[in-house]
Order: structure tokens, then C-alpha cells, then sequence
């Protein structure tokens, strides 16, 4: 633990944690195990900063993963929460505020006609594809290597994320017969794709992908592919299910859809929707949705799905998400950009940063990244030193190379300052950094 002493507070934290949580966490990427060290443990959040149980203040680039972007605490989304908080939790009766939410999204992402809301993007994910294969009668799903779905069992195939970082293929625990009807496929490969389709005719219920890919790191789709994987599925009667868990009300007002036009059969919610509570979401097609309890027959359901108080949290925060805030989130992102590209590059350390709109993540390699195996050939230890090194000068960025960064509207030139002052020191770092010290 050769970072530990930064953070006594929260290395006594850990070892409470380690004795009565498997690993010292409730989700395995927060544990450090990539970069090493110990995981902070925050305590508060304002705007662009979290504060750990130590008292250091760092500018957020994780910012929950996604959802907060609109910065910690943000006093609509406070508000909103107290105010649904005070007349009460959980009811387990429809109410006001999922129908708002569902009309919402409706009203922002033109091929979602009908939503159902869930707890976590797993529980989307994993929804969407028993509806398509309730739908089609099919079994089959083809999903891409390196693209996370959460940890529905038949999606732990080749994902990336927590994954990604612990380089498990497979998991133990998912039986041959859940992970069987998976095609794992390389991602940006539509010939690929074609080939599954002509080597299993009428067997494939669907392709999920996630609309533009943060989970191996940023690797956007090539043009077309999107278009192409869409076209695939409509010419052989199976469902194009685009995962924008990540992408969804964080690319545009509309998501990656909003970016590329692409309309799928189904689409996948989370993270930012809920506002920084478990509020996620799946829908698309009509006839499709049709078939899903208790107007159809695919079973589906959840005690605190369109729970009050997240939907409240997530309403609240998307109406706050108009076009100027997209703007003004594209503006600081493509700024952090810049600085990082511009201090690796002075340091000559070969990298390529690569962008979805304002999600990015840098990769330590000399090649361009379109899938996951490019992805595994960086070197990863200079992210360690890297990473190290920013967290040492307040800056949280995801403690795994293969993970986006994310900004927020509330990440303002004070926050951008923070960040260029720490990035000389890092990138030297990473040029300095060697296999065997990471
Ligand atoms: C985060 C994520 C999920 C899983 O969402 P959880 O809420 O963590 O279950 C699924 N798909 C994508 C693309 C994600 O980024």
C-alpha cells in the first residue's frame, strides 16, 4: 500500500470495510485495485469537489460515474429530494412524478414512445434483452467485447469496466447455459457482425451495444457502424438495443441518439436520469414495450421501481439539462482535453485521447483505439503514475485507465485551474513511469 500514508482517515475506513464488505467496497472498480493504494473514502460533495474522510479536497472527474452532472449538491436537485423526502419514501402505488419522468424521456428521445423505470442500469440491461426475446422467440444476443451492460449474467461476457479492469473474461458464477446464447463480437467490426447473422439464422433476438463506448475507455463507434448495426438487425428480424446507461441525457439533451441519429428498437437508461439516485430506465418501440407485464406477457417488475424520491432527484435534474448546459459541459470538457493532450505531449509521452462528446479518457498508447483489444495494449502503469500523481495534487480522476472521465456543468475555471496546475507533475510522472515500479 505504498500510497496509504496520504490517507490515514480513510485507510482506517478501508480496514473496517475489509472486515465486513467482500474487498472493502460495494462496487469492485472504487476498491484502487488497478492503480493501487487506498481508496478515499468522501464525505461531501459541492459542485466540482469532493471532500474525503481525511479533509482534502479533490476536483471530481468521476463525478459518480456519470450521473452528477450537474456537480454535488446541487440545490434544485436538493431541494427536489427534500421535498419529495417529506411526504414520504416508498408507497409501492403508482405516482406523479414516474409519469412525469417517463414523459420526460419520451419527450426527449423521439424513438422511445413508452419507458418502464427500474433501479440500476443492470436491471435495464438485462429487462431489454428478455424483452427481445420474449418478443422474437429468439435466444441469441450479440454483444461486443469490451462493452459493460452491468452484471446481468449473460452480458459477462468479454465486458469491459470493473471487468475490463480486472481482466476477467468470464466470471465464475455465470453457467455455460447463461453465457451460451451470447455472440461476443469485436466492437466496430460490422462484417462481424454479418457473419453471426449468416452463421445463425433466426436464432439472434438482438444486438445490444452501448451507443458510444465508455467502458473500455472512450471508443467511439466508427461512422456508420451504428447506422450499419441497426440495418443488420431490421434486414434478419432481430432488435437493435442501444445501452445508453452512460451516453443517455450526458452526450446531448437526447443522449448519443441526439449525436448520431441512429433510431434502435430499445434504448437503456441510468446514471444521469436518476440524479444521483438508483433510478434507470428502459423503453423504445410500442409494439415492442406492448409486450411487457401486465400488458403483455414478458414479466418484469420491481418494489421501488419509480421510487418518488429518485424520480424526483432525476426530473429535477434533467430539466435543468438544456441545450445551454450541454454547451456549457461540451466547453470545459473539450478545455480539460486540450490541457491533458497538451502536457502528455510536452512530456512526449504517446497517448491518444479520444472523445464522445464531452465524455473522454486517455489512452496510453501510440495507436489509434477502436476496440478492445487495442484498448488492452496500452501501458497501463504510466495511468498508474499518472493517476497517482494528479490524486496526489487534489484531482480524482477513475482510478483505471480503462474508464471515461467525466465533467459537469458545475466545473468552472477555478476547477479547470486546479486541473492544469496538477498536470505538468502528472505527465512527467507517466513519462517516468516504468513497468516494474507500477
Ligand atoms: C453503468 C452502466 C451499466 C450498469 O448500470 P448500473 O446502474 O451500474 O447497474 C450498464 N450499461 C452501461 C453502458 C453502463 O455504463
Amino acid at each position: 500500500m505504498a500510497y496509504s500514508y496520504e490517507a490515514p482517515v480513510s485507510q482506517t475506513l478501508f480496514d473496517r470495510a475489509s472486515l465486513v464488505t467482500p474487498g472493502g467496497v460495494n462496487s469492485p472498480v472504487r476498491a484502487f485495485r488497478a492503480v493501487g493504494g487506498t481508496p478515499r473514502f468522501m464525505v461531501s460533495g459541492t459542485g466540482p469537489y469532493l471532500t474525503d474522510a481525511d479533509g482534502r479536497e479533490y476536483v471530481d472527474l468521476v463525478c459518480s460515474w456519470g450521473p452528477m452532472i450537474l456537480g454535488h449538491s446541487h440545490p434544485a436537485v436538493i431541494e427536489a429530494v427534500q421535498s419529495a423526502v417529506a411526504r414520504g419514501t416508498s408507497f409501492g402505488t403508482p405516482g406523479e412524478g414516474e409519469v412525469a419522468l417517463a414523459e420526460e424521456i419520451v419527450a426527449r428521445i423521439e424513438p422511445v414512445e413508452q419507458v418502464r423505470l427500474v433501479s440500476s442500469g443492470t436491471e435495464a440491461t438485462m429487462s431489454a434483452i428478455r424483452l427481445a426475446r420474449g418478443f422474437t422467440g429468439r435466444a441469441k444476443v450479440v454483444k461486443f467485447a469490451g462493452c459493460y451492460h452491468g452484471h446481468v449474467d449473460a452480458l459477462l461476457a468479454a465486458a469491459g469496466s470493473g471487468v475490463a479492469t480486472f481482466g476477467l473474461p468470464d466470471t465464475p458464477g455465470v453457467t455455460g447455459a447463461q453465457a451460451g446464447d451470447t455472440i461476443v463480437l469485436p466492437y466496430n467490426d460490422l462484417q462481424a457482425v454479418h457473419e453471426a447473422f449468416r452463421a445463425h439464422p433466426g436464432e439472434i433476438a438482438c444486438v445490444i451495444t452501448e451507443a458510444s463506448p465508455g467502458n473500455m475507455g472512450v471508443v467511439p463507434p466508427r461512422p456508420g457502424f451504428n447506422e450499419g448495426l441497426r440495418a443488420a438487425c431490421a434486414e434478419n428480424g432481430a432488435l437493435y438495443i442501444s445501452d445508453e446507461v452512460m451516453t443517455g441525457f450526458r452526450t446531448s439533451r437526447a443522449g448519443w441518439y441526439g449525436v448520431d441519429g441512429v433510431a434502435p428498437d430499445l434504448m437503456t437508461f441510468g446514471k444521469v436520469m436518476g440524479g444521483g439516485f438508483p433510478a434507470a430506465a428502459f423503453g423504445g418501440r410500442q409494439d415492442v414495450m406492448a409486450h411487457l407485464a401486465p400488458a403483455g406477457p414478458v414479466y418484469q417488475a420491481g418494489t421501488l421501481s419509480g421510487n418518488p424520491v429518485a424520480t424526483a432527484a432525476g426530473l429535477a435534474q434533467l430539466r435543468l439539462l438544456d441545450d445551454a448546459a450541454y454547451e456549457k459541459i461540451n466547453a470545459v470538457s473539450a478545455q480539460i482535453q486540450s490541457l491533458v493532450t497538451d502536457a502528455l505531449s510536452k512530456e512526449g509521452v504517446a497517448h491518444r485521447l479520444q472523445s464522445a462528446s464531452n465524455m473522454f479518457s486517455v489512452f496510453f498508447t501510440g495507436s489509434d483505439v477502436t476496440n478492445y483489444e487495442d484498448a488492452k495494449k496500452q501501458e497501463s502503469f504510466r495511468f498508474t503514475a499518472f493517476f497517482h500523481s494528479m490524486l496526489s495534487q487534489g484531482v480524482y480522476l477513475p482510478p483505471s485507465a480503462f474508464e471515461s472521465w467525466f465533467v459537469s456543468t458545475a466545473h468552472d475555471e477555478r476547477a479547470v485551474e486546479r486541473i492544469a496546475a496538477a498536470l505538468p507533475a502528472a505527465a512527467r510522472a507517466a513519462a517516468e513511469a516504468t513497468e516494474v515500479s507500477a
